[in-house]
């Protein structure tokens, strides 16, 4: 089928929740995807921080082969080794003492939201308000969707389930003035991603630490986005230097398989009891042969060191470009998660340009553009892709 043909489709199939681009990709290698015409592109968004690793990676492909042919599936009420395996990995590679595994990222917000509250009610308290920042994503069921401080994305599902606060980000008074007795956990992203790339600041995140500490309540980073290397160590917090209680985790450790990931502190990993929580697919082995794999390439191909010096190298690209007058009012992020905003209301007209010059990146709104390349790029296609991106922006 063709591209109008499947348009023509998914326009009589489908629910209309995706404004789609017009491409349909047919194959991936490393950096690079193919489209149904045979034309190459550079992948500069990685299915959204999904393919850390390069596409179809070989030793990913051979733990998902081997995996498939003995066990696909078995019942959480039983063992399995992958799952226990990566479970370990995540444990020893982390600050996590305990994992829960589920199937996306939203689940594993929902996790952790449930955690926190249970957290709550073992102390003998009944607090269960999360505070989360303006601007963040933490997903689309309904209650990481209160989570989110998008008032834009609440309005058309409202009401929406209690139990949420948003506050502006890196502003420790305006959250300690929510803080309260009925408060349970303070929920962030360390760099907000869907919201347009906007960092927290290490001394605002030590001084949420703090807060969390003096009133024993749950510190939750979501790591969905900028976790298994992304912005330059292999989990944001460890960049910025603080801890969190508990972790969320999905896209880049799955390589493209669907998987979500609970980790916790031993304090906070002990809270559900038998029953309490679960999924059917979460933690299959197929998912968890393919995380470990994917784990695994990160450390052995040094993907996390690559990331944060190209990601210090392409910053420095665009810093350079913006000293020389190009309309760029900000670069932001760190390592491989970076966004340039402009002056000028072009980032859509500026990535439908690139997407025919055979690059794939992704704007936010109409002045930011966001690269989440895969971390393997090399600084040759760095080189070669600034180049068509500069001669687009200027
Ligand atoms: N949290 C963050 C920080 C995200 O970026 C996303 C997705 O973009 C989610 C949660 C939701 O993840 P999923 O789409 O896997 O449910």
């Amino acid at each position: 089928m063709n591209l109008s043909e499947l348009q023509q489709l998914d326009s009589m199939y489908h629910m209309p929740t995706y404004a789609r681009l017009p491409v349909t990709f047919v194959k991936g290698k490393g950096t690079r995807l193919w489209d149904d015409t045979g034309k190459e592109y550079l992948d500069l968004l990685s299915g959204i921080g999904v393919i850390n690793i390069g596409h179809c990676h070989p030793k990913v492909i051979a733990a998902i082969k081997d995996q498939v042919e003995s066990l696909m599936h078995v019942s959480n009420l039983f063992y399995t080794q992958p799952q226990l395996e990566l479970a370990k990995k995540i444990i020893d590679i982390s600050f996590g003492e305990r994992c829960f595994f589920a199937n996306s990222g939203a689940e594993a917000n929902e996790g952790a939201i449930k955690l926190a509250r249970r957290y709550a009610k073992l102390k003998g308290s009944d607090a269960y308000e999360i505070i989360t920042a303006l601007r963040s994503f933490h997903g689309r069921t309904m209650k990481t969707l209160a989570a989110t401080g998008q008032p834009d994305k609440h309005k058309p599902f409202e009401p929406l389930p209690p139990g949420f606060k948003h506050v502006a980000l890196n502003d420790i008074g305006a959250l300690e003035k929510e803080v309260s007795d009925n408060t349970c956990a303070i929920m962030l992203e360390v760099i907000q991603g869907e919201g347009g790339v906007y960092p927290c600041d290490a001394d605002y995140l030590a001084k949420v630490r703090r807060l969390c500490d003096e009133r024993d309540i749950l510190l939750i980073f979501d790591e969905v986005q900028t976790g298994m290397g992304r912005t330059g160590t292999m989990f944001a917090y460890q960049g910025a230097g603080v801890e969190p209680d508990v972790m969320t985790l999905a896209k880049g450790i799955g390589s493209g398989m669907p998987i979500g990931v609970l980790v916790a502190n031993a304090k906070a990993g002990l809270s559900f009891k038998p029953g309490e929580h679960g999924s059917t697919f979460g933690g299959g082995p197929v998912v968890c042969a393919a995380a470990l794999a994917t784990i695994e390439v990160i450390e052995e191909e040094g993907l996390v060191e690559n990331s944060r010096k190209l990601g210090a190298y392409i910053k420095a690209k665009f810093d350079e470009l913006r000293a020389k007058g190009a309309p760029i009012k900000e670069v932001r992020g760190e390592g491989l998660m970076l966004a340039i905003e402009l002056d000028e209301e072009k980032a859509k007209d500026i990535v439908m340009g690139l997407l025919s010059r055979g690059i794939v990146a992704n704007n936010i709104g109409s002045t930011i553009i966001r690269f989440l390349p895969p971390l393997c790029i090399t600084k040759d296609e760095v080189d070669d892709a600034f180049g068509v991106v500069e001669s687009m922006i200027i």
